[in-house]
């Protein structure tokens, strides 16, 4: 595997010296069937772009979890490792070089939901659309929007995704999560989560465990009624194929995608990458594409964007392994 930060002299970096050192405790350990050495993490993301990360952990129980952050605790190298969780990859664009650290998902019971009541409770790794319809089937209403969003409960927690309308923070109460640094496992109410578009205070080396929402009595019809019209909108007006959502959040009073039209950018393709014709807010990248090729074409939009209207365009996509010097990868926090 090549990994971003190789060391200037073309010797191992040291983000890879750790990761090599823990990926070797990972395999002492009660976790070596559940690690993968030199994992290709770029095709579980909806791109399918992208390299491997130095190790690939799958924790489906609490006490994996607890076995993995006492090995990111205690073994040499642990607390330079840079950690990275992944969801169901939605909203994620691998470098091609991939990712010198461990990357972690969650598997197992952290894919059950619960409904007792008015009460939905969904373990991190629950998909959002399960979710959704089992919301409506028990006879609630809230969280219809998310059908429509192919990311887990997790990823959504830290994106504070939405759509038609409502965010997660509508109906969220409060989520379990772990600092995979301290693994310390912590609860967090919806305010402590410091929700805002597209964000909120969960950090890059953070695991979100579970999630509580609160939803409304509803007829079952109508909320099967809602769910057919949003997947029915989703076909009409979004593309499906290789992407990630929406590349851009919104600028203030105005959406990303008109605004890329606008700089005559719908169409655009660099290499592997090609702006949707569908929906301009959309990259779609080719079978074996480049991780490189998207990056460049959100620069060239970023670039056309600022020169044409002043708008600076905020990355709505998180990137893994590209390096600081990209703005917005919140890289720096993986360690
Ligand atoms: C076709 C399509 C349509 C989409 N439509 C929408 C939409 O309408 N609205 C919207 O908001 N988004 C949309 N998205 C984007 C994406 O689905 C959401 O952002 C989703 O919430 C990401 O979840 P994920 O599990 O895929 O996260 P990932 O892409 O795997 O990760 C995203 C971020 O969350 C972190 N993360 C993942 N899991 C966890 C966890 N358990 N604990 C802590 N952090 C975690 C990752 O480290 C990363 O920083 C769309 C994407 C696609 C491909």
């Amino acid at each position: 595997m090549t990994a971003s930060g190789v060391s200037g002299d073309g010797g191992v970096s040291s983000e890879e010296a750790a990761s090599g050192a823990v990926a070797r405790a990972l395999l002492s350990s009660r976790l070596s069937s559940k690690t993968r050495i030199g994992a290709a993490i770029g095709p579980l993301t909806s791109y399918r772009v992208g390299g491997c990360a130095s190790a690939l952990v799958v924790v489906d129980n609490r006490d994996e979890l607890a076995e993995l952050c006492g090995v990111l605790k205690n073994a040499q190298g642990g607390a330079d490792t840079p950690v990275a969780v992944i969801g169901r990859g939605s909203n994620l664009l691998v470098s091609d070089e991939g990712f010198a650290g461990v990357a972690v998902m969650l598997g197992g019971s952290f894919g059950e939901t619960s409904i007792a009541g008015t009460t939905v409770v969904a373990g991190g790794a629950a998909k959002l659309p399960v979710v959704a319809r089992a919301s409506v089937n028990a006879g609630l209403t809230g969280f219809e929007w998310a059908v429509g969003v192919p990311g887990s409960v997790g990823g959504a927690v830290r994106m504070n995704a939405g759509g038609h309308g409502a965010e997660m923070k509508d109906s969220l109460v409060a989520v379990k999560l772990v600092d995979l640094r301290k693994g310390d496992l912590l609860s967090r109410s919806n305010e402590d989560l410091a929700f805002g578009y597209r964000t909120s205070s969960v950090s890059a080396t953070e695991l979100v465990l579970e999630a509580r929402f609160e939803l409304s009595p509803g007829p079952v019809a109508d909320g099967r009624a809602m769910l057919a019209d949003i997947v029915s909108w989703r076909r009409t007006n979004q593309p499906g194929g290789q992407n990630a959502g929406s590349v851009f959040t919104n600028p203030d009073g105005d959406s990303a995608g008109r605004l890329i039209e606008s700089v005559g950018a719908k169409g655009l393709r660099i290499g592997t990458a090609e702006v949707s014709q569908k929906h301009a807010n959309f990259i779609q990248a080719d079978e074996n594409g480049r991780a490189a090729d998207i990056l460049s074409l959100m620069k060239e939009i970023q670039r056309r964007a600022l020169e044409s209207h002043g708008i600076e365009l905020v990355f709505e996509t998180h990137l893994l392994g590209f390096g600081d010097h990209v703005a917005g990868t919140g890289e720096a926090d993986n360690r």
